[in-house]
């Protein structure tokens, strides 16, 4: 019922957006090599296309893998489109790999691509197209790690020897402490469109409008989801362009989707009052998304987490074989002053990416995201007479979900489970799944901090590496 009346509010909200020039989604001429493309390899069996033009016409059903193969690489069956047409996703699978071998004349190179035992009803028309197979990542776990007073392995997906062992080192000299404790500060996906006013005092008008009449603007944005909630409009012009970044809550969703809906509906509201103003884009890139940018560094986007700890001086020179001071002279002069010496923006850490990119491959979340969800700010400082550590780490753009998205791949989808997340939030729970994973992300990275910096101002990095790294 609930999910019916969803449906029904997000189609009456679809109200008409005029845009600029119309959003295609997919380019028609996608960019698989044809023959037509002269700048392709040709093999030897893709030049015999005209042969194939004169098979008797079959059922693509009714065909042998290899005349399948054939008619695909002769155009006759579209790249993208075989699972439709033979209406068997793995036998596609196998056709496809067939075909990119005789259209790039390299024999066997798929043989070790893995290919079987995989779900591509999961994955098609979601997460993948013109699919070939997959690519395993090793998955690792580190910790234990106590995170506010409970512990949990972290799934990571990674090829880089010596980043589990080390973050688990951190995980030790952390919950040897008495563990993480974490704030969630604000949780909040942003939609940045852009507008184009006629002129400036257009443009004025219009951010007077987006003030006075918010709540027409919210309703009409929360009208297209259950979850979705509007919590900030905020106007940017450049000239005569206009960018307004839409930020909502969106449950426990990473909520792209969600978002660039919602903000879709919402500016029908603004176009109805200035026809004469023209929508340039859904995103404009103030949003931002998968790009490095001061805004999200400032502003936040998806959840702004903070996490620390204060770690007995024992334990940093048993676990960490280093000294709080060794480790506040480094943290100065690299992840403050050398950041600022390269005019960083949110990469005041040693490694974040390291941790956040395993463990959203682990979980399943948009990985090219790790770009904004990676900044970060480590802070050491010498407590109680200079004996202990407090350290923490600040990230403002954590950008995480536990449905959507690769979230409901069964691989992924087991990884959140490992750390009780998988999924809508448990009715009653006091914090949802989604922001406790980011909690966890960023415990996570402490812990790999901790270790980097620690491995660093001991100068212990290269030779570890050396043994975990080189090991052949
Ligand atoms: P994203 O916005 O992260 O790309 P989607 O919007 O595609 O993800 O996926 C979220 C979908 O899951 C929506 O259709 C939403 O209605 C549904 N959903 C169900 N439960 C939840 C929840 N607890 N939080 C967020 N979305 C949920």
């Amino acid at each position: 019922m609930a999910i019916r009346a969803e449906t029904q509010l997000m189609s009456a909200a679809r109200a008409p957006v005029r845009y600029m020039s119309s959003l295609s989604r997919f380019d028609k001429s996608h960019s698989v090599h044809t023959a037509a493309n002269p700048k392709v390899d040709v093999a030897e069996d893709w030049q015999t296309k005209p042969k194939f033009a004169k098979l008797p016409p079959m059922k693509p059903t009714e065909l042998s893998d290899q005349d399948l193969t054939r008619r695909v690489v002769a155009g006759q069956i579209k790249f993208f489109n075989i699972e439709n047409e033979i209406e068997d996703k793995f036998r596609a699978v196998k056709i496809r790999r067939a075909a990119v071998e005789s259209m790039t004349g390299r024999k066997n190179v798929t043989a070790n691509l893995p290919f079987e035992h995989y779900d591509y009803n999961a994955i098609f028309g979601q997460c993948c197209e013109n699919v070939i197979g997959h690519v395993p990542i090793p998955v690792g776990v580190a910790g234990p790690l106590l995170v506010d007073g409970q512990e949990y392995m972290v799934p990571m997906a990674t090829t880089e020897g010596a980043l589990i062992a080390s973050t688990t080192r951190g995980c030790k000299a952390l919950s040897m402490a008495g563990g993480v404790s974490t704030v969630v500060t604000r949780d909040a996906m942003s939609r940045a469109p852009v507008l184009e006013c006629p002129n400036v005092k257009v443009s004025l008008a219009v951010q007077e409008f987006v003030k006075n009449n918010y709540s027409a603007i919210e309703a009409r944005f929360n009208g297209t989801s259950r979850f979705a909630r509007l919590q900030d409009v905020k106007c940017h012009m450049a000239g005569r362009n206009l960018y307004i970044r839409f930020s909502c809550a969106t449950g426990d969703a990473m909520g792209m989707n969600m978002a660039g809906k919602a903000t879709e509906a919402a500016l029908a509201v603004i176009t109805e009052a200035f026809p004469e103003v023209a929508v340039v884009a859904l995103s404009g890139n103030v949003c931002t998304d998968k790009k490095p940018s001061a805004i999200n560094w400032i502003e936040g986007r998806g959840k702004s987490v903070s996490v620390d700890c204060t770690i007995p001086g024992d334990i940093v020179k048993s676990v960490l074989k280093t000294t709080v001071a060794a480790l506040c002279k480094l943290n100065q002069a690299k992840n403050l002053v050398g950041s600022a010496v390269a005019g960083s923006v949110g990469g005041f850490n040693a490694h974040a990416s390291n941790i956040v990119t395993a463990c959203f491959l682990a979980t399943g979340q948009d990985p090219a995201q790790n770009v904004e969800s990676s900044n970060c700010i480590t802070l050491m400082e010498a407590v109680n007479d200079g004996q202990d550590l407090y350290v923490s780490v600040t990230m403002p753009c954590m950008e995480v979900g536990t449905v959507g998205g690769g979230t409901a791949l069964a691989p992924q989808a087991a990884m959140l489970d490992l750390l009780g997340v998988r999924g809508v939030t448990p009715a009653g729970a006091d914090q949802s799944n989604s922001a406790k994973l980011a909690r966890i992300i960023a415990s996570t990275v402490l812990a790999g901090e901790l270790s980097l910096m620690s491995a660093l101002s001991s100068g212990h990095l290269i030779s570890s590496h050396l043994k975990l790294n080189r090991k052949k």
